[in-house]
Parts: structure tokens; C-alpha cells; sequence
């Protein structure tokens, strides 16, 4: 096949987890016989140095003229001041609402050979495999804000067709996995929480018969997935409640470096993207743990591109490089020499040319 794909490495440690995933892309394509057109673009404090702006239209084009946007991360201490007027990720907000892209999804899967990394306790993560799928466009993040004085709001509103678009989203991706959906809202506190579960009850009933749906309390949820995360299979929420859970949640990969995330709306077009950020801290030194980044391509072939083998064959080499050991810094056990980020894309490249 042919597919044009955009790519926005940013900042910090963006453009070396992005260059290990294009030559995961390569491999892909060289292996499986498909054209993929690369145009790269600028976006964040890269932008912003360049342009003046976050988002500059320049790169806006390349993401609408493409099937499917990769990026890496934006922001860094360079752009943070708090009273700047360009911010880098007003770059990530503008693209995600000027795609469309509503439903935010971050699979959280525990590789047996990784349990060391995570916080919890071994038993507790046997099993783990959950997608979360978060409302991106609606809620507290873009409702009214207002400032007057010593009061401050911010407004939480959700309408009946943005809750029964995530939910039809969140209940397909259900259907093709163990047909179980938990919608978490806070229904005993928010009239949204309300319209959100009565939406969520009719849509399932009329639409998804055969997938078995449970209301929790984010509260709730925020406690049972430490307790018992092996039970969840996909969670769906609205955009803050999402955006803390699976901030929570990526402790059960052990790293955040281990989690990808797509975003996608009404068309096949997504962004693809590691649910980590730009890593000042670490950027420029070689050593960040490129598989969010590659596992995000494994989302893009798939949920863009149709491809389920090659996304497939992606995650087996992950898991291979891992299964091998290849192991960079914040997975590594004390003790032990860690992996560059390039050995690490190495490892992934290799097992994929073998066959994974
Ligand atoms: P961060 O995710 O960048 O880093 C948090 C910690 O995790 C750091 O210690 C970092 O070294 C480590 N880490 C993150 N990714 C890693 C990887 N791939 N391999 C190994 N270690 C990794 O979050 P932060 O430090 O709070 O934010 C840094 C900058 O990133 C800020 O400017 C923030 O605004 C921005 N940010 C951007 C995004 C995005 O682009 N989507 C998301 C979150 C934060």
C-alpha cells in the first residue's frame, strides 16, 4: 500500500525516539512490500524558535495532506516560562482539535519480563492488558474559563453526540477484545457524570448488545486499578478523569517510556504518539527508552492503515528486544548495563527482519 505519513519528532528527547521508529517504519515497509512517504514538520518549541508559533500552518498542511501524523513530544525548560504567550503545547492542542481528533487511546499492557520496573507488586500485574479510551475534545479542558477577582471557573460541559461518539468508539474496540466496558464518571457529583452514564446505558443497550458494560466512580477506579488491574479490559472516560488515570495507570508498564497512544477521530487519519514527554532531563544523551514510540507505530499501522499484521509483527519484536534483555535505563535492574536508545531500536529492527 501507499500511505503518506507526517512526522513531528519536537523537542527534547522527540526526535530520538522518532528516529528509532522510522527505521521501524522502514523495515515495515521494505518487509511487507508498502510505499510510506515521510514529510517531516516542525512543531512545539521547535516551532516556536523557527516560527513564532507552536503550530505553524506549514506543518498544520503536511498533517491534513497525511494519512496518519507520528510525534514525538513537545515542551522543555527553554519555553517555560509561565508568563510566555507561545507555549509548546498549545502545538499539541491545536493539532488534536484541528484533526478532529476526539478519542485518545492508551493501551496498558505488563511485559512478564518488565514486572521489576513497575512499583506494584509482581502478583498483582500477572495478566494486565487494558486500553483506556479517553475523551479528548470536551469537558472541564475546554468549557468557559473565567477569572474575576479571587473566583475562578472553569466550565464542564459534555452534549449528548460527543459522549455517544467516545462511547461507540470505546464499545468497538471492546467488541474485538474481551467485550468487556467500564465507563467511569462521577454521576453521584456532576450532572455531566449523569448525562454521561444515561448516554453510555442507552447507546450500549440499543447498539452493543453483546459487550458487558459496568459504571465505576473515578474515585473508585483510581483505587481498583492498583488493587485489581488485571480485570479491567477497556476502560472509557471523559478527558480529565482519563487524562489522571492513565498517568496512574503507565505505572503498571513499570515506565512511561513503555506506552504509546493514539488519537483519532471520525476518519482513519490519527496522531500516534509516546504518552511521555520531551525528558529534558535525559535528552541529547542516547539513552531514552524508544519502544513507547515504536509500539505507537504498531497503532498507526493498525488504526490508520488497516495493517494488523505488520502492527502485529511490531509489538512481537518489541517484545522480543525485551524478552532479549535489551533494556534501557529506566527498565534496567541496578546494577546492570543499560541499553541506548539505538541499541534498543536495534534490537527491534533486527527481530522484525528476522521475522518475529
Ligand atoms: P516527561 O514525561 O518528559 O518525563 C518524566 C520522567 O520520565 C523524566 O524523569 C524522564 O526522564 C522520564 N522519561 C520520560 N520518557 C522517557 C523515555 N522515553 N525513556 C526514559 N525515561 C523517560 O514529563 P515531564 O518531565 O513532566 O515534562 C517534561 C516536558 O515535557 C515538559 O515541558 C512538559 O510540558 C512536556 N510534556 C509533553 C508531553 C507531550 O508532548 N505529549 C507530555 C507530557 C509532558
Amino acid at each position: 500500500m501507499r500511505a503518506a505519513i507526517a512526522v513531528l519528532p519536537g523537542d527534547g528527547i522527540g526526535p530520538e525516539v522518532v528516529g528509532e521508529a522510522k527505521r521501524v517504519l522502514a523495515v515495515v515497509s521494505e518487509k511487507w512490500g508498502h510505499t510510506f512517504t515521510l514529510r517531516e514538520a516542525l512543531i512545539g518549541g521547535a516551532a516556536i524558535d523557527a516560527t513564532g508559533s507552536a503550530l505553524p500552518p506549514e506543518t498544520l498542511e503536511v498533517a491534513r495532506a497525511a494519512d496518519a501524523v507520528l510525534l514525538g513530544a513537545v515542551g522543555g525548560p527553554k519555553w517555560d516560562d509561565p508568563r510566555a504567550k507561545v507555549r509548546p503545547e498549545q502545538g499539541l492542542l491545536a493539532i488534536r482539535k484541528a484533526l478532529g481528533l476526539y478519542a485518545n487511546l492508551r493501551p496498558v499492557a505488563v511485559n512478564p519480563k518488565l514486572l521489576h520496573a513497575s512499583p506494584l507488586r509482581p502478583e498483582l500485574l500477572v495478566g494486565v492488558d487494558m486500553l483506556v479510551v479517553r475523551e479528548l475534545t470536551g469537558g472541564s479542558y475546554f468549557g468557559d474559563k473565567l477569572r474575576d477577582g479571587d473566583r475562578a471557573v472553569d466550565t464542564c460541559v459534555y452534549t449528548v453526540p460527543e459522549v455517544e461518539r467516545i462511547v461507540r468508539t470505546a464499545a468497538r474496540i471492546a467488541r474485538g477484545r474481551r467485550k468487556k466496558l467500564t465507563s467511569v464518571d462521577k454521576a453521584n457529583v456532576l450532572e455531566t457524570s449523569r448525562l454521561w452514564r444515561e448516554v453510555t446505558v442507552r447507546v450500549m443497550k440499543d447498539e452493543f448488545p453483546d459487550v458487558v458494560l459496568s459504571h465505576m466512580l473515578v474515585d473508585a477506579c483510581a483505587m481498583h486499578l492498583i488493587r485489581r488491574p488485571a480485570d479491567f479490559d477497556v476502560i472509557v472516560t471523559e478527558n480529565m478523569f482519563g487524562d489522571i488515570l492513565t498517568d496512574e495507570a503507565s505505572m503498571l508498564a513499570g515506565s512511561m517510556g513503555m506506552l504509546p497512544s493514539a488519537s483519532l477521530g471520525e476518519g482513519k487519519r490519527g496522531l500516534y504518539e509516546p504518552i511521555h514527554g520531551s525528558a529534558p532531563d535525559i535528552a541529547g544523551k542516547g539513552i531514552a527508552n524508544p519502544y513507547a514510540t515504536i509500539l505507537s507505530i504498531a497503532l498507526l499501522l493498525r488504526h490508520s492503515l488497516g495493517l494488523e499484521a505488520e502492527a502485529r509483527a511490531v509489538e512481537a519484536a518489541v517484545a522480543v528486544a525485551i524478552d532479549r534483555g535489551i533494556w534501557t535505563a529506566d527498565l534496567a535492574i541496578s546494577g546492570s548495563a543499560p541499553a541506548s536508545t539505538t541499541t534498543a531500536g536495534d534490537a527491534v529492527v533486527d527481530a522484525l527482519r528476522r521475522g518475529a
